[in-house]
């Protein structure tokens, strides 16, 4: 997709600050972080949401990991995996990311 931001940091078209990649997910620090540690898992194909994804490889590579990110920050405290979903959710970039969020205390219900 060419004019997807994520799609450019996957590329090397947009520097990113990359914490992980393999060929099928990528794992950068998100830009306007909203807790101490705020990580995205990303997977290197396109795919517009969660709503979107066909192949269950996708779901297993992002969330493989997010849990061994966690594990190799050694987020012990905690952590929260957020994955907006359309517009009235917060999503913002149409292209598949979960959010790692730590280092903080989180509310509930979510705002
Ligand atoms: P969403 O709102 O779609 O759930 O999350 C998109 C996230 O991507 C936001 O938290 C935003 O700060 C982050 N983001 C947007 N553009 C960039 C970018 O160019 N680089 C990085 N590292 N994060 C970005
Ligand atoms: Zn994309």
């Amino acid at each position: 997709m060419s004019e997807c931001i994520f799609c450019k940091i996957a590329s090397g078209e947009i520097p990113a600050d990359f914490v992980y990649r393999n060929e099928k997910v990528f794992v950068i620090r998100d830009i306007t972080p909203q807790a101490p540690t705020h990580l995205l898992v990303i997977p290197t194909q396109h795919v517009a949401s969660a709503a979107e994804v066909s192949d269950p490889a996708v779901w297993a590579a992002v969330m493989e990991q997010a849990t061994e990110a966690a594990r190799f920050l050694n987020l012990t405290e905690g952590y929260r995996m957020v994955i907006n979903t359309g517009a009235q959710s917060g999503q913002t970039v149409p292209h598949l990311h979960l959010h790692l969020l730590s280092g903080r205390v989180f509310d509930w219900p979510p705002g």
